[in-house]
């Protein structure tokens, strides 16, 4: 039998917010943690791109192929086994843009997708039909945090422009870009008038644990929280919500939130983007408590004087298990 504190602990409902490669190793890690509770992924859209007439959901494919071990382990997105003769094909035909890698395999998703917005169906009846192949666990749903149409935009600073900033959707700045130039800016389109599916305000209401992923905090958490009634439901909800941090030791472990941060006037710090969050007894605020990397710990005291609960454990994601156990340390400490 389990001791009572664990029993007391185990949530039998767990919504996540989360990106892509970041936001499904930690997913993996949620479901090895909590094997049996219903898990409500909740996904960030605004990476959404439409390249060669495909509509591409990077983050919404990501899980996906990673949930079921379609994922191409090394790179942690895109096909397993992947092949690129459509690339290839393109290429000799000098269709632009070439920047963006599509597999042949990956390029069957989009096709699937693109057909079925063609057909009238809505992304959270795409996501769901998708997943069919992908999630063989009857309780864990993907959710696009949105069905209207949400696209990052960063500005970037451009001398060749009369304005000297130029922007360019977020795939460009970072796939094209590698998130090279200066940031001056970075605006989600389309997110002030977006609004969260009946799907995920009831996944927000019902649960009684949200997890933040460690995603990255401007690009994928960010337009989450942005999109029209999320806020209120984490902030309303009677789960407790715990934050994970993406930055360790002052730095992203992959990806360009070092980049995006100083932009939206935020450190690159994890004491920072836990205040960036904020504690649900403030205005605006969501966190229940924050989790940092143990090489943050130095932060915590700070953190936890500004208000919000805080604690320093090993955050690397190196296996599943490894996740789980970081999860179950932050649901024990704020049990
Ligand atoms: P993307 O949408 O594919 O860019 O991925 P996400 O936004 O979901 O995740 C990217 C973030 O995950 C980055 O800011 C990373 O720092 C963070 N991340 C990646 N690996 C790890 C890890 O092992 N531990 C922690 N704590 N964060 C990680
Ligand atoms: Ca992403």
């Amino acid at each position: 039998m389990n001791p009572p504190s664990e029993a007391t602990s185990a949530p039998s409902r767990v919504a996540v917010l989360a990106g892509g490669v970041g936001g499904s190793r930690f997913v993996r890690g949620v479901r090895a943690a909590f094997p049996t509770a219903r898990l409500d992924v909740i996904v960030n859209t605004a990476d959404d791109v439409t390249l060669h007439g495909l509509r591409i959901c990077p983050d919404i494919d990501t899980m996906l192929y990673a949930l079921g071990d379609g994922i191409d382990p090394a790179k942690g997105w895109g096909r397993a086994d992947e092949t690129w003769s459509i690339m290839d094909e393109l290429k000799t035909y000098g269709v632009e843009p070439t920047w963006f890698a599509l597999g042949d395999r990956d390029i069957a998703t989009h096709l699937v997708r693109t057909q079925l917005i063609a057909a009238g169906a809505t992304p959270t009846e795409i996501t769901t039909a998708l997943a069919t192949r992908w999630i063989a666990d009857p309780a864990l749903h993907v959710l696009p945090m949105t069905d209207d149409r949400v696209e990052t935009h960063v500005v970037i600073a451009d001398d060749r422009e009369p304005s000297g900033r130029r922007a360019v959707h977020f795939q460009e700045f970072w796939v094209r870009l590698h998130a090279e130039p200066e940031v001056l800016d970075v605006v989600q389109v389309g997110l002030d008038t977006a609004r969260a599916t009946a799907a995920v305000t009831e996944a927000l209401t019902a649960a009684d644990l949200v997890l933040i992923a460690p995603s990255n905090p401007v690009v994928s958490i960010g337009p989450i929280l942005g999109v029209g009634g999320v806020r209120p439901a984490l902030r309303a909800t009677n789960a407790r919500v715990i934050g994970f941090s993406g930055i360790l030791g002052g730095a992203p472990v992959l990806g360009m939130a070092h980049r995006l941060l100083p932009a939206i006037g935020v450190e690159v710090a994890a004491g920072a983007v836990g205040l960036h969050y904020g504690p649900r007894n403030r205005p605006g605020g969501i966190l229940d408590a924050w989790v940092m990397d143990t090489a943050d710990a130095g932060a915590v005291e700070s953190v936890r004087a500004a208000g919000l609960s805080a604690l320093a454990v090993p955050l690397l994601m190196s296996s599943p298990e490894d996740t789980a156990g970081f999860i179950r340390a932050g649901v024990e400490f704020v049990a």
